[in-house]
């Protein structure tokens, strides 16, 4: 199929494209690696009267370390986040799970914002995002805001992101000194969306567990956080009696959807074990 036909603007400044999003608003979309909208364009899921490149614009392709944040910015390509060392040293977990994301040709292109901003409900990064506390830094003619992740994630393929804005930077607190994290998932084929992925992060003091974070992707509309599980373990001694437990819980606080790939019993199946792998993993690297 061939996309709808649309205008295309290539600007070379952040403030042109802020000026162009204030006058086209909804009619407008911004695009960066192009990976999932040329797709939605091609199957005519979506019809934008004018597509804006900004990949022409300066300086928003840093990864860095700042003030005790992984700062990712918006022209920041997969395959340069994966390789990052800032990446390995201020979030374990996202360094774990970002194998899983897509394939080659695809990381040469795509961004982790752009990842974030079309929040495929089997995308490993918005999860990342939740488990990791990240924060948004949303642009738009009228100024900056900064959105956490648990508010930004709003529904299937939605954000809290408004037709103005643009996401310049996501900001990663960095994880705490001794939390271990662990990320599993199931595909069809490496690289392929998950049908479930799993992550967790885990903090042990003195034989107990004092903080974990477990998020699951693939299991409704977007990222989810099983709270319930994660409650499960305050206080208990890490080990597979715990684990089990929090796989439980965390099986118990879903209500996924079936398609053709994986039916809900499935699903639920996948979140008990990936659960209890991802907390064992991460248990092992507590430290
Ligand atoms: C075959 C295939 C397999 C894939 N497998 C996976 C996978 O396993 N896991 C996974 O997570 N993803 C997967 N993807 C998707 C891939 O990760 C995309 O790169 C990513 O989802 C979108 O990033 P992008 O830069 O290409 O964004 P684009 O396609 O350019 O944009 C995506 C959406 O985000 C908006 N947008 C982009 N950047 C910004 C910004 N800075 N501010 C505001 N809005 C913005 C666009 O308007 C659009 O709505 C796969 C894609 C393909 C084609």
């Amino acid at each position: 199929m061939k996309p709808p036909p649309f205008d295309y603007c290539c600007p070379d400044t952040l403030d042109e494209v802020l000026t162009l999003l204030a006058e086209h608003g909804e009619a407008a979309k911004v695009i960066a690696g192009g990976q999932s909208l040329v797709p939605m364009l091609n199957l005519r899921a979506l019809h934008p009267g004018v597509l804006i490149d900004i990949n022409r614009l300066p300086g928003l392709d840093h990864i860095s370390l700042e003030d005790g944040q992984l700062r990712v910015g918006a022209l920041a390509r997969h395959k340069a986040v994966l390789e990052s060392a800032a990446v390995s040293e201020a979030s374990p977990l996202m360094a774990l799970a970002y194998p899983y994301v897509s394939h080659g040709p695809i990381r040469n292109r795509g961004t982790l914002c752009g990842n974030l901003c079309h929040n495929d409900p089997a995308s490993e990064m918005p999860a990342v995002a939740l488990a990791s506390g990240a924060e948004m830094v949303l642009q738009s003619a009228g100024g900056t805001r900064t959105v956490a992740a648990e508010d930004f994630f709003t529904g299937m393929l939605s954000t809290a992101a408004e037709a103005n804005e643009i996401l310049v930077e996501v900001r990663v607190p960095r994880a705490p000194a001794g939390q271990g994290a662990g990320f599993h998932e199931v595909s069809p084929r490496k690289g392929d969306f998950a049908y479930v992925a799993v992550g967790a992060t885990l903090q042990v003091a003195d034989g107990a567990c004092t903080g974990a974070r477990i998020v699951c992707a693939g299991v409704g509309d977007g990222p989810h956080r099983a709270y319930a599980a994660e409650d499960a373990l305050t206080g208990a001694a890490p080990g597979d009696d715990a684990f089990r437990q929090a796989a439980a819980a965390a099986a118990d606080s879903i209500d996924p959807s079936e398609d053709f790939h994986a039916d809900a019993d499935y699903r639920r199946d996948l979140v008990r074990s990936l659960t209890r792998r991802a907390l064992a993993d991460a248990a092992s690297r507590c430290n």
